[in-house]
């Protein structure tokens, strides 16, 4: 029986807003499409907290037994500097900037995205599709919307006409806004907007003689509107309906508000059956973002070059960090944070290396079988990470004890427990053991058996001063020395 079977996954829903039971379309398969980074620039830490979100997600979906199409798109095209339709496409403004081909920027900075990716050991989706592969598609589903009299043409562009659609389907239901709001927010364009209404949106732009990312259609030599492209591919490799649709929650409005309706408007129905947004990663109490600045890379956390951090942190203790808050919630990013997760991963890391010199008892004293579906239901309560990092630390403190003499597991249940464990922290959680590739930690592991061997020779010499001195000292310093039947282990609290 495939785990799911078993397991009641919830999920909140953005759309109703409510945590809902998750019933698969078309159960094993499941659907699942995120909208992936523009490519013009490095990402920053908070577009990883995203894409590692829905990578934990992707993992518990597998997991479960679910059979998942992941597709995570590339925007290599028609992403304009602003929102409402104006500005130059942020990859071709790169790309004068820098003197390079359009592509030369997409290529170094895909090649960029996956790599971090990779080092954050985020899995890859199924698949990866990108907007100018799909510009055939993209103009179809225009002329789809064009029948059906939701979008019209002026001078080479087509927009879609949200008025129009209102009329005879809601606009607005994903963000919870009204159109009068809408048009009320806009600002006035003194009629120099081509568009019937300042919140429409462009499907097609035609191209100024200075863009150059442009391909020919029915309407002029140009390009695509930013929004299309997740229509296109999502329903192109997932179907017209599918089951969840994903990204960070300040792409709500415009972005996902627009797919809906390009979706409905040209095939009648709703595509998503489950939204589910990311919340933001904040540094200083505000949102990290490119066009502010206000932004940590991932390879400066790794070296510790950038004057916020007194040190680099393994990519693992930087996904632990982010696991440690639900995706939902607001996360700031410090480095006494990141220093406080550190401490807390190779807690955990030097439990899991414990696990293994425990010897089984007859009986057990903890209840691995309650415990485990404990994180399950974590889990089930909408990818709930931080409860279930509480619980696990309710395994390592039974470790522990138990390599103390305190606490004792029965084979059958210690077996168990590193099953679940393992399953839990590396499939799910998607942690690395790097705490055995770290090089500081093999130093100071290295340090660590010099010392447990001096106080070895020292209580043999009945040296007491020594060996208590040296222990207490490194109590001191946060390392706790235990003396079990197979040796002396240290653990760093
Ligand atoms: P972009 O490349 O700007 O389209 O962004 C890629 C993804 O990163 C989108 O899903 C955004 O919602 C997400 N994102 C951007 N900034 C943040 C942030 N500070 N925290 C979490 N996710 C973010
Ligand atoms: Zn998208």
């Amino acid at each position: 029986m495939a785990l799911y079977q078993d397991q009641q996954l919830k999920v909140t829903n953005s759309l109703s807003g409510k945590k809902e039971t998750f019933v698969p379309l078309n159960s094993p398969n499941v659907g699942m499409y995120v909208c992936g980074p523009t490519v013009y620039s490095d990402v920053h830490l908070g577009n990883c907290r995203t894409f590692i979100s829905f990578d934990m997600i992707y993992r518990y979906l597998s997991h479960l037994g679910y059979k998942v199409r992941y597709v995570r798109n590339i925007t290599d095209a028609g992403h304009l500097e602003n929102d409402a339709d104006e500005g130059e496409d942020k990859i071709a403004k790169k790309a004068r900037l820098e003197q390079l081909e359009p592509m030369e920027i997409v290529q170094r900075y895909t090649v960029d995205f996956r790599n971090i990716m990779s080092s954050f050991n985020a899995l890859p989706p199924s698949i990866e599709p990108t907007a100018t592969g799909h510009i055939v598609e993209q103009i179809a589903m225009i002329e789809e919307i064009m029948d059906k009299g939701l979008a019209y043409e002026v001078k080479g562009s087509v927009y879609f006409d949200v008025n129009k659609y209102n009329k005879e389907t809601h606009y607005g239901i994903l963000s919870g806004r009204n159109i009068e709001e809408l048009i009320s927010g806009t600002r006035d364009l003194d009629g120099q907007s081509e568009k019937r209404s300042p919140i429409d949106f462009a499907l097609w732009k035609k191209a100024s003689p200075m863009h150059i990312m442009r391909w020919p259609s029915p309407w002029s030599v140009g390009f695509p509107g930013w929004h299309l492209e997740c229509s296109v591919m999502s329903s192109k490799y997932l179907g017209q309906e599918f089951d969840i649709h994903g990204g960070g929650m300040d792409l709500k409005f415009p972005h996902h508000e627009c797919e809906i309706a390009q979706n409905h408007a040209a095939n009648g129905k709703h595509a998503v059956k489950y939204w589910l947004h990311t919340n933001m990663l904040t540094l200083n109490g505000q949102r990290m973002s490119k066009s502010t600045g206000n932004t940590v890379l991932p390879g400066e956390l790794f070296t510790g070059n950038n004057k916020l951090l007194v040190k680099g942190f393994a990519p693992s203790v930087v996904r632990f960090f982010m696991m440690q808050a639900h995706y939902s919630s607001m996360l700031d990013f410090s480095n006494d944070a990141l220093l406080a997760a550190e401490k807390g991963y190779f807690r955990l890391m030097d439990a899991l290396k414990n696990l293994d010199k425990i010897t089984p008892a007859q009986s057990s004293n903890f209840d691995v079988t309650a415990w485990r579906q404990k994180c399950y239901d974590a889990m089930n309560d909408d990818f709930n990470s931080p409860i279930l990092i509480a619980h696990i630390f309710d395994a390592v403190k039974a470790i522990n004890a138990a390599t103390d003499g305190k606490q004792q597991f029965n084979k059958q249940d210690l077996a168990l427990l590193k099953e679940t464990l393992s399953g839990f922290v590396f499939d799910i959680l998607g942690l690395a053991n790097t705490a055995e590739t770290n090089s500081d930690s093999k130093k100071l592991d290295a340090a660590m058996n010099v010392l447990i061997a001096m106080r070895n020779r020292a209580r043999n010499d009945k040296n007491w001063a020594l060996s208590d001195a040296i222990r207490d000292e490194l109590l001191a310093n946060g390392i706790v020395l235990k003396d079990g039947k197979d040796g002396t282990t240290y653990s760093v609290e």
